[in-house]
């Protein structure tokens, strides 16, 4: 069994470390990081003080630094992947609604909502003075907090950091997206699939396209690049999560029943995102086929179809009409408020639909082929999106075509000059101001990530999971991995090796340069030593766990 559970920090303390360690000290930083990475350990982990509040006692701890992407830590990252693999594997085949846990806040919980409300007021200030970095930045950092809220097991809302683009009353409805084609049906409380012969629960695993934008070689790169519909391509990257979200709308309205998945965006080869899903239940693969068919997103945005400004001749930002203004006449260009009335936008600026390919399979709980399924979901989540498409070369990667370098490139120019967002600053190269402009508003530059060059358009989450999938937050799968292993150790008799704390604990954050912090390879170096301790107990208990029952009996009165 593969365990991802980390073993509690303990404080560096020279005096345990063999000798071979301590002459391992003395050698550089890369050898201890290729030596935690091994012993899958935090490879950059944080030094904090750890004060025992009822003995009093202070020690600096090497804490992991959970990262998600491997090329930041490849340990932390996958022992994130795992959490999610476990996630996925427990909601799949569900044999009873699940009940979400509703604890007490936890003092985890209300630290991070404090964080989240400082957070959302320095956003208000930094938008009040046009810091559209600042304003991106912030919205990284509260997507990182939201997760982790939702991983401490917070669920309802939270607060939007901007506020919805305008009341729906004002819609006309010209713009309604439904699907008219699909029977639509009152969506019953129920999240579970059908069972059986008594027994079987099958569940299905989803795949979602888009559509064909040019003939693609084995690499997924563009056969004849100016026949390739890159456009087409750019702006489906960028609203895909949208048409997700109409996807599933569409299918429990159709299917009658609150239908729960577990999916991921992962990127095609040709560097098209397409979306994996792993559903709960089963819903016959022609009406699947038909919701696909049937859904579309249309993004009522003015149209951006040809730029007006380019290269030195972009619009000024004028003080006196606080607008930005066309460098020749010196006229105000429209406001995005202007520019997105239904009065005057008729038609949308783009409307995104699903591809043909559309693969469903069914899959019994429990098989090696749900485990199977399971890994392809999770398979690529610790990677950038550009380097799990192979279209950037990674350190585990084949080397990338000159066709392919090409098609990559041809696909970020695009990206360059397609608007991310209302604020997108890209806006201005069409003649429309970006909602919320100022004069900071770079002319035509946009710092968001869907146009960089690692994100192919894909700026936004890309595990995508239903409320009700496993009842369970992240958090909560965790913490019973390490009550498992806890219970592990406690039956079979095994008293760990390594030094159970009492706390209650308060942290503080270390500095470089405070005398009591060990360098960098020290703190690896411990962090590795603890590991291996944990790791000799783990395996003990799991033998002993193993083994007949008389045999136990004896240890365990040994033990005892
Ligand atoms: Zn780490
Ligand atoms: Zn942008």
């Amino acid at each position: 069994m593969t365990t991802t559970e980390t073993p509690p920090a303990a404080p560096v303390d020279h005096d345990t470390l063999t000798r071979a360690q301590k002459a391992l000290l003395a050698l550089t930083g890369d050898v201890a990081r290729q030596l935690a990475e091994e012993h899958g350990v935090c490879v950059r982990p944080m030094a904090l003080r750890r004060i025992d509040t009822t003995t009093g006692k202070v020690d600096v701890v090497p804490v992991p630094c959970g990262a998600r992407r491997k090329d930041v830590c490849r340990p932390c990252a996958e022992k994130w992947r795992r959490l999610r693999m476990v996630q996925c594997r427990e909601g799949w085949h569900l044999d009873e609604e699940p009940v979400p846990v509703r604890p007490e806040p936890t003092a985890a919980q209300k630290a991070a909502l404090a964080i989240r409300a400082d957070l959302h007021a320095a956003y208000q200030d930094a938008r009040a003075d046009g810091d559209e970095e600042e304003c991106e930045q912030i919205r990284d950092a509260v997507a990182l907090v939201d997760d982790e809220l939702r991983a401490l097991g917070v669920t309802g809302r939270l607060e939007p950091l901007d506020p919805p683009e305008r009341p729906a009353v004002k819609r006309s409805t010209r713009r309604r997206q439904d699907a008219p084609n699909l029977p639509r049906r009152p969506v019953e409380k129920r999240t579970l699939g059908q069972v059986y012969g008594g027994k079987y629960r099958p569940s299905t695993f989803l795949t979602l396209t888009l559509d064909s934008y040019g003939r693609v070689d084995g690499n997924g790169a563009a056969v004849d690049p100016d026949r390739y519909d890159y456009r087409r391509a750019a702006r489906d990257a960028i609203h895909f999560s949208k048409i997700v979200d109409r996807f599933w709308q569409n299918t429990r309205r159709c299917v009658g029943w609150d239908v729960q998945y577990f999916g991921t965006i992962e990127p095609q080869r040709r560097g098209a995102p397409h979306f994996h899903a792993a559903i709960r239940g089963t819903i016959p693969r022609a009406e699947l086929r038909a919701i696909a068919a049937a859904t579309y997103h249309q993004v009522w945005w003015p149209a951006h179809d040809t730029a007006v400004y380019s290269g030195d001749r972009m619009p000024r930002w004028d003080d006196r009409a606080r607008a930005f203004v066309d460098p020749d006449t010196h006229e105000p260009l429209p406001t995005w408020e202007e520019a997105t009335d239904p009065e005057v936008l008729r038609t949308p600026g783009h409307t995104v639909f699903l591809g043909a390919q559309v693969h469903v399979k069914g899959i019994l709980g429990g098989t090696e082929e749900a485990g199977r399924h399971v890994g392809y979901l999770t398979k690529y989540l610790t990677k950038h999106v550009a380097h799990a498409a192979g279209h950037l070369a990674d350190d585990d990667g084949a080397e990338v075509s000159g066709r392919m370098r090409e098609h990559h490139r041809r696909l970020l120019a695009e990206l360059r000059v397609t608007p991310c967002s209302p604020r997108c600053p890209v806006w201005l190269l069409y003649g429309v101001q970006p909602k919320g402009a100022r004069p900071s508003t770079a002319s035509g530059q946009c710092k968001g990530k869907a146009h960089r060059p690692e994100h192919l358009g894909i700026a936004g989450r890309r595990v995508l999971v239903s409320r009700k999938w496993s009842g369970k937050a992240l958090a909560d799968h965790q913490a019973e991995r390490a009550a498992f292993v806890r219970q592990l150790l406690d039956r079979a008799g095994v008293r760990p090796g390594y030094a159970v704390d009492d706390g209650p604990f308060e942290w503080e954050r270390t500095k470089p340069g405070d005398p009591d912090v060990p360098t960098r390879p020290a703190l690896l170096l411990a962090a590795i030593s603890q590991r291996q301790r944990w790791r000799a107990d783990y395996d003990a208990a799991q033998a002993l766990a193993a083994a007949p029952p008389d045999d136990r009996s004896a240890t365990e009165g040994e033990a005892a």
